[in-house]
């Protein structure tokens, strides 16, 4: 190994513990307690001077999750990661972090429809607007921006139009305005999107999904990739004194996130821990059927559209074979004639489970517009590329053959 660097799943299974366990316990234990004993006054109070470090309170920092965080520095080559209670906490603490009331950020409306939500109502009830604009085209972008952008938000593959940015660009743009530029890279796991070579500045994502081990707890991580010493970010200059490049943790840490309080369970973390060392594994058996269920609904009759970037004919195919190894998520969509169709085929499914999720083990299956995006209006919903004859398929890792049976079976 002297000239070569481990691979993803080895570094995550050769992972050391901050300390090492008393009974050389071959998992890190799971510290399930809210709070730290000290031996003396004077440590408690060094621990809450930041004196020296150690654990207090769950709320603010645990082993569990600490061992957690490490994990995912060790798989992305980051600065340092933070995880928290879910996706929406991940997104949405790192906004509060560096933006402040009356200034804007940049997003395409194509977004997983809670994170369209926040932007659209939670985030300007607080003063923070949010510019919608066309993230496929990044040379667009500059009449939308002003002294008062401060970032640019952006799905790695947008949920559920599955739409791939060219994100060379989009950085390019983002430095040229000095913008940040936030990724959530939810469907496209640490081991086949490498968010610090295209010079990200923080990634966000939802580890409820592929990250937690097969739909075992609700998560979410923050990653500062490193590549922003966070000397230019006015909002952070009282911290920038102190703390450095961990300038955006130490806001994060120290104050939004432990004043919101939406900290990860301990034994969340675990599960979650454990989830990195198969993610691989995973996610390559997912997509080995994604691709395969992609070409068999491909032209097949009763079906008029499938949508996978991952398939050659898409436009999105060569932009993902470059930026996400060939594999951009393993979700897909495809249309059928009406909503009614939608409904009687999935509710005749016998193995593909009727569920809102994706990336679990089992494949999951749901009509977005009648569910996730339903409270928008239909125009609305047109707009943001849901359709009432597209269905979102979260490819699982059974096996092939019994997907297509499964299928076939309910197209009849
Ligand atoms: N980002 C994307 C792309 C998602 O699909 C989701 C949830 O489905 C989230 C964020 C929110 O994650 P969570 O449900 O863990 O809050």
């Amino acid at each position: 190994m002297e000239n070569r660097k481990p691979g993803y799943t080895t570094k995550m299974l050769t992972a050391p513990y901050a300390k090492k366990d008393p009974f050389n316990s071959l998992h890190m234990p799971v510290y399930e307690t809210a709070a730290f004993e000290f031996d003396t006054s004077e440590d408690i109070a060094a621990a809450f001077q930041d004196k020296k470090p150690a654990h207090a309170y769950s709320r603010s920092s645990n082993p569990s999750v600490e061992y957690l965080e490490s994990k995912v520095v060790a798989a992305t080559g980051g600065r340092a990661a933070l995880a928290m209670a879910s996706g929406m906490a991940a997104i949405s603490t790192t906004i509060l972090a560096l933006v402040r009331p009356g200034e804007n950020i940049i997003a395409s409306p194509n977004l997983f429809g809670h994170t369209y939500g926040l932007f659209s109502k939670t985030l300007p009830d607080l003063g923070i607007e949010v510019r919608f604009c066309n993230l496929l085209d990044p040379a667009s972008l500059g009449t939308s921006i002003d002294n008062k952008t401060k970032l640019v938000f952006f799905e790695t593959v947008t949920n559920p139009q599955l739409e791939v940015v060219n994100i060379e660009e989009l950085v390019k743009v983002a430095r040229r305005n000095k913008l940040l530029v936030l990724a959530d890279s939810t469907l496209t796991p640490f081991n086949v999107f490498d968010a610090k070579s295209y010079g990200i500045d923080l990634e966000v994502m939802s580890s409820t999904k592929f990250i937690s081990g097969g739909a075992t707890s609700v998560g979410g991580i923050i990653v500062d990739t490193g590549v922003n010493d966070w000397s230019g970010e006015e909002i952070l200059a009282p911290l920038y004194e102190k703390k450095k490049g961990m300038a955006l943790i130490a806001k994060l840490r120290k104050e939004i996130f432990r004043h919101f309080g939406p900290a990860m369970s301990p034994r969340t973390a675990q599960l979650q821990s454990m989830g990195l060392d198969i993610l691989a594994l995973r996610v390559e058996r997912s997509f080995t059927n994604c691709m395969k269920l992609a070409e068999h609904l491909t032209g097949h009759p009763g079906i008029k559209k499938v949508t996978y970037p991952g398939m050659p004919g898409s436009e999105f195919y060569e932009l993902s074979k470059k930026q996400f190894n060939g594999v951009p998520g393993t979700l897909l969509t495809f249309d059928l004639d009406s909503e009614e169709s939608c409904f009687a085929f999935m509710n005749k499914l016998l193995i593909i489970r009727r569920a809102t999720n994706m990336n679990d083990n089992k494949s999951l299956i749901i009509h977005p517009w009648s569910t996730i995006y339903f409270e928008y209006p239909e125009s609305k919903r047109i707009e943001l590329g849901v359709r009432d004859t597209m269905i979102r398929l979260s490819v699982g890792i059974e096996d092939i053959d019994d997907l297509i049976e499964d299928i076939e079976q309910a197209l009849k």
